[in-house]
């Protein structure tokens, strides 16, 4: 069933915790201010007290932050493609992502100390790219999931000097399961000593096969030490990018994705999310999993404050009253209740599904024990 707190309770009765909590006394009911009460127990005490109460499906309140936003599929617009790098530790995907920083994000767009945060946008001659450090593997799976998508092409980088290994495996497993396509960036070229050909065939029995092969899978050679071939992985990934016509509503109330999230000693919950659709603004409410909010500010990877972020753009937002969970949907409300009521909602919801599992793994004990 329901519950309330009893701060929630006097919150709604526009009256203070202590003031319930002594009529609560005189009714005979002792509580604390964050004693949950039972729907029944609740309105029976707001009746006594002479308030009429509505009641409403909470459920129905969750449908609303779908309700609310901008459906109509003539604004869809063209968006930045979204990157993933994956592959093998130590094939150079940080370094691969650290020269396309580097070089591609300008220096004196810089607001200060560039913080290093877990995904950028670039801006090249045929257009901007998003990428996205790889997100644990474990992450990328719990967000499948939940069938939250955030990354439109995957990069695989394969070090040319050691060829195909287990989680270079692994990425085309998570790339296939999402059904993401893939690029191969056959990386430090500059060593080469090895031959690309051998990494081309040994793909193949992973079903990733050369275009010039009859496959799709676009094939690139990159030295992410000298920076060759770079400009054209930019170019091919704009490319297949276009083959796939990516589109997103601009406009109306914000979703997007956590993508990292950490509690600043200064600032309070920090997190960096992936706009997926809709404009998200400095001042939004907004809501992901239990945590809610409001942004008070936005910046970008250069630490850049700006006031509005539209699909594909990744931003760091201060605001959330407490630590958003990575991989959690966010979404922009237009209602400060509505977003707390419904946090509240889901703690309490999180709550009791953790005692039902507590409840049914005693229940197996004691099948197992019998
Ligand atoms: P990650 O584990 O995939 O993120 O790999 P890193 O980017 O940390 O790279 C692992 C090592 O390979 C580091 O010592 C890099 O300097 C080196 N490395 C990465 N890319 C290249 C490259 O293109 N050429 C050469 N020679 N070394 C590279
Ligand atoms: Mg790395």
């Amino acid at each position: 069933g329901e519950f309330i707190k009893v701060s929630e309770l006097a919150n709604k009765m526009s009256i203070k915790s202590v003031e319930l909590i002594k009529k609560m006394i005189s009714f005979g009911i002792i509580a604390t201010i964050n004693q949950l009460l039972n729907q029944k127990t609740a309105q029976l005490i707001a009746e006594k007290m002479g308030h009429k109460v509505i009641l409403y499906n909470k459920n129905d309140l969750e449908k609303s932050i779908i309700c609310d936003r901008v459906i109509d599929n003539t604004l869809l617009k063209e968006r930045p493609p979204v990157v993933t790098i994956m592959g093998h530790v130590d094939h150079g995907k940080t370094s691969l992502l650290d020269f396309i920083r580097s070089t591609r994000i300008a220096k004196k767009e810089a607001g200060g100390i560039t913080q290093h945060i877990g995904a950028y946008q670039v801006k090249t001659k045929k257009g901007l790219i998003t990428f996205l450090d790889t997100p644990g593997h474990a992450a990328f799976t719990s967000m499948r999931a939940r069938g939250v998508k955030i990354t439109d092409i995957i990069v695989l980088v394969v070090a040319v000097d050691d060829g195909v290994q287990p989680q270079t495996i692994e990425a085309i497993q998570h790339a296939k399961a999402a059904n993401v396509p893939v690029l191969v960036a056959i990386n430090k070229i500059d060593r080469i000593e090895s031959d690309p050909e051998q990494i081309k065939h040994a793909l193949m029995k992973h079903d990733i096969v050369p275009e010039e092969w009859g496959g799709d899978n676009i094939f690139i050679q990159v030295s992410a030490k000298t920076g060759k071939g770079i400009d054209d992985l930019l170019n091919l990934i704009l490319l297949q990018a276009e083959m796939m016509e990516l589109k997103a509503i601009d406009q109306g109330l914000a979703r997007g994705v956590v993508i990292e999230s950490y509690i600043d000693k200064g600032k309070g919950p920090i997190a960096t999310i992936l706009i997926q659709e809709g404009t998200l603004k400095k001042g939004d409410i907004i809501l992901s999993g239990c945590s809610y909010g409001k942004v008070k500010a936005m910046t970008n990877e250069v630490g850049k404050n700006i006031n509005k972020a539209i699909p594909s753009l990744p931003i760091v937002i201060l605001g959330f009253s407490s630590l958003p969970e990575i991989g959690s949907v966010m979404y922009a409300l237009n209602d400060e209740k509505k977003a707390r009521e419904l946090a509240i909602y889901r703690q309490e919801k999180n709550r009791e599904n953790k005692l039902d599992k507590n409840r049914r793994l005693k229940l197996d004990n004691i099948f197992e024990n019998m």
